[in-house]
């Protein structure tokens, strides 16, 4: 079984899940006790953020890529960034280190890719749903993404920044998601990308009946499978 690295951190609630997932699927899979070899680099979010708001993405870029290189040095077999977000750097990091980086939007669009669907809905950071780094990757695939209106991409940035990334979720937040995917369900949509890490902490699929495309669930069980192949 490969080592997997996880750079993670971004925030650390969200990367509670990708440790539960990439265990749970790699027990599954093998059975008795077997569980997942990792390595986790979790960062101070806090320095991340302070980058992404002064649009210092080159700054951000050299703090990833040194962690990138430190879990390479400790053993790790191939990477992965525990946040939709900081993909805008993949390209940066991946020249930094000589493994293999698992990119969240490319797994993300074989997971389209396997049920067909043509025209998805994305939510996200305000970064991830607004600039090109994320959604050009995805419709390089003929898959067309929409994203949210001014207002509501302002709600959902706000929810992620101010509430999820510090564990606080609220039902009242739920709502305004749920309207969020309505609307872009009337604009229609076959599916929605849960395009950030945390996103999956407050809703589910339980939730609605649009098809949900959980990014988190999405890139730890590919990694999980990746780090199974020969
Ligand atoms: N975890 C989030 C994401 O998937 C947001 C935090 C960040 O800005 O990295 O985009």
């Amino acid at each position: 079984m490969k080592v997997i690295g996880l750079l993670g951190g971004m925030s650390w609630e969200s990367t509670v899940t990708y440790y539960q997932i990439l265990n749970r699927v790699i027990n599954e899979k093998l059975g008795d006790l077997h569980s997942a070899r990792l390595l986790l680099y979790s960062v101070d979010f806090q320095e991340i953020e302070w980058c992404q708001k002064q649009d210092q993405w080159n700054k951000s870029a050299i703090i990833l890529s040194e962690a990138a290189r430190a879990l390479e040095k400790g053993g790790a077999d191939c990477l992965i960034i525990c946040t939709n977000t900081m993909h805008k750097v993949a390209d940066q990091i991946q020249k930094a280190i000589s493994i293999p980086l698992l990119h969240i939007a490319d797994m993300t669009v074989e997971a389209l890719k396997e049920v067909g669907l043509k025209k998805i809905g994305l939510l996200g950071t305000s970064y991830t749903m607004e600039q090109d780094f994320y959604k050009k990757r995805i419709e390089a695939h003929n898959i067309q993404v929409i994203v949210p209106d001014t207002d509501d991409r302002i709600q959902i940035n706000r929810i992620i920044f101010e509430e999820l990334c510090h564990g606080r979720i609220y039902p009242e937040s739920k709502q305004i998601y749920l309207s969020v995917i309505n609307r872009l369900k009337d604009k229609g949509v076959e599916g929605i990308i849960l395009g950030c890490t945390e996103i999956g902490l407050l809703l589910n699929q339980k939730d609605t009946d649009v098809p949900l495309f959980d990014t988190t669930r999405i890139h730890a069980q590919k990694a999980a499978l990746f780090a199974l192949k020969s």
